[in-house]
């Protein structure tokens, strides 16, 4: 591992059942506070996907928002926020999944992306691949492509890539 990834890997804190129990949260907010650790992780998670002509980065809310807005406009692109339901003040497509116990559902405005899109999903975490691969639905659903999706941490062994395959997944930090 290089040293930055290192760096990186030592930053994330580590918050035993949070939200709930058996939850072992990544908490970012101390590579976001270091400004040279937050330009290190914007910069991994953009080098897989330059030149690959991206034209839209959809970032998912919220914590989504933080790397995916500074991705677009390191890339050129448009930035497309996915939201919680009842946030977007347009029309707006809907898609529900699945969680461990219960539904969410995720919201996209309509007219956000055209036919000719080449979308670069973004969060902070995968973990069972549920929220990214709403978000991907979304972005099909309104006729654009899913280039691939671009998380800071890859929780490996939730079983995210399975359920995005066959796209591409590109993660910085990987938890094996
Ligand atoms: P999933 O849909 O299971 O892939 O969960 C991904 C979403 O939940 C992302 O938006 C993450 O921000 C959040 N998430 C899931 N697990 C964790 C975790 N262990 N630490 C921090 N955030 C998480």
């Amino acid at each position: 591992m290089s040293d930055v990834l290192a760096e990186l890997h030592a930053a994330v804190r580590i918050v035993p059942d949070f939200p709930k129990p058996g939850i072992m949260f990544k908490d970012i907010t101390p590579v976001l506070g270091d400004a040279r650790l937050f330009a290190s992780a914007t910069a991994g998670m953009l080098a897989p996907w330059r030149g690959q002509g991206i034209t839209h980065v959809v970032a998912i809310e919220s914590r989504g928002f933080l790397f995916g807005a500074p991705m677009a406009a390191a890339l050129g692109a448009g930035l497309v926020p996915v939201r919680k339901p009842g946030k977007l003040p347009f029309r707006r497509i809907r898609e529900d999944y699945a969680l461990e116990y219960g539904t969410d559902a995720l919201e996209m405005h309509a007219d956000a992306l055209g036919a000719g899109a080449s979308v670069l999903v973004v969060d902070d975490v995968l973990a069972t691949g549920g929220t990214a691969g709403a978000a991907c639905t979304l972005v099909e659903r309104s006729g654009a492509r899913v280039a691939g999706i671009g998380v800071f941490i890859d929780l490996r062994f939730l079983g995210g890539h399975a359920r995005l395959a066959p796209r591409r997944v590109e993660g910085l930090l990987t938890y094996e």
